[in-house]
């Protein structure tokens, strides 16, 4: 296993790990002209967390390259937190979370 930056989540810094725990980040929203452009590998948590801290309208205005995703306030918040977890952290909880949800519908659903 080769420790090289292309194996590294530009966001957080952290081993990609498996691919399945990650996904490709289009600096320019796909929705704002960006479908061909430069894309990142992040970790899915990372990646959620653009997402979910940013509007794809605002990181087409503001965040279009990772030096100024990692200045955004919530994201900053995000990569000190997550980068003392594992690389499978996020996976894992996943799986839990989704196993509960399971055992939550199954319960309410009879
Ligand atoms: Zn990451
Ligand atoms: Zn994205």
């Amino acid at each position: 296993m080769s420790e090289s930056d292309e194996h590294l989540c530009r966001l957080c810094d952290r081993p990609l790990g498996s691919p399945r725990l990650t996904s490709k980040h289009h600096l320019v929203p796909m929705s704002k002209g960006g479908k061909k452009g430069k894309t990142v590998e992040l970790h899915n948590i990372c990646h959620r967390k653009i997402h979910a801290a940013l509007t794809n309208g605002e990181i087409a205005k503001n965040y279009t390259t990772i030096e100024q995703l990692q200045k955004h306030e919530e994201i900053q918040k995000f990569i000190l937190w997550v980068s003392k977890k594992q690389p499978e952290f996020y996976d894992r909880s996943r799986d839990s979370l989704a196993r509960k949800s399971k055992l939550d519908w199954k319960r309410r659903a009879h």
